[in-house]
């Protein structure tokens, strides 16, 4: 059985990455594809398990030799995923989270209708605020970017499939796991059991 691909976004500073790792932590059938990016890793990020942290010469070598499913410029640092690791993923039938920005989530829509996208929306702007302000691990001048961008970031919830408020990360953690479990009860994607079901002659 193929597993369903889940693209989510969240402007920076809702606990996205917070909730995707408990979630992973929890359901070991549902999985996380490594993206490229050409930022600098922060403290305790691991080449090869938080990113694949690149060069520019090589992610723009990656670019132009069509290694991306979908890629964009966030905050002045490239970021993409490749369809390698998309495709080492999807092939063990796994369900695979794509923790993607908005514009990559457009560019995944096109390509992959099939996919789902659950945008993540914090519960106030206030508590956006409060959230990267609380985060040390970026810079006072990167706080104000993404302060900035926050707003423009939300406004793109429209587009997606589901939104899930991370007020309570348990509760949010819960919202996302059934929108992602329920996906696998779909009539078209338990044809393949349907179809094994009922060709096994025994109508008993
Ligand atoms: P951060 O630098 O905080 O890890 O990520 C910054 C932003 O880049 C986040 O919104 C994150 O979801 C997004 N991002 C991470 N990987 C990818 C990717 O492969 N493609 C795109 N389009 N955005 C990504």
């Amino acid at each position: 059985m193929q597993g369903n691909i889940f693209v989510i976004s969240a402007a920076s500073g809702t606990g996205k990455t917070t909730l995707i790792a408990r979630l992973l932590q929890h359901h070991s059938d549902i999985r996380v594809s490594v993206s490229h990016t050409t930022r600098a890793p922060r403290r305790g990020e691991e080449n090869g398990k938080h990113y694949h942290f690149v060069s520019v010469p090589e992610f723009e070598r990656m670019i132009e030799e069509g290694q991306f499913v979908e890629y964009a410029k966030v905050y002045g640092n490239y970021y993409g995923t490749s369809t390698q690791s998309l495709e080492s993923l999807t092939r063990q039938g796994v369900d695979v989270i794509l923790e993607i920005d908005t514009q990559g989530a457009e560019q995944i829509r096109r390509l992959l209708p099939q996919a789902y996208s659950i945008f993540i929306a914090p519960p106030s702007l206030a508590t956006l605020e409060q959230r990267l302000r609380q985060r040390a691990a970026d810079a006072p001048q990167v706080i104000a970017v993404r302060l900035a961008e926050a707003r423009n970031e939300i406004e793109q919830a429209r587009l997606f499939d589901y939104l899930v408020v991370n007020d309570d990360l348990t509760a949010a953690e819960a919202a996302l796991l059934h929108i992602i479990k329920s996906q696998r009860c779909r009539l078209e994607n338990q044809t393949p059991f349907l179809n094994e079901l009922l060709g096994s002659g025994d109508n008993t």
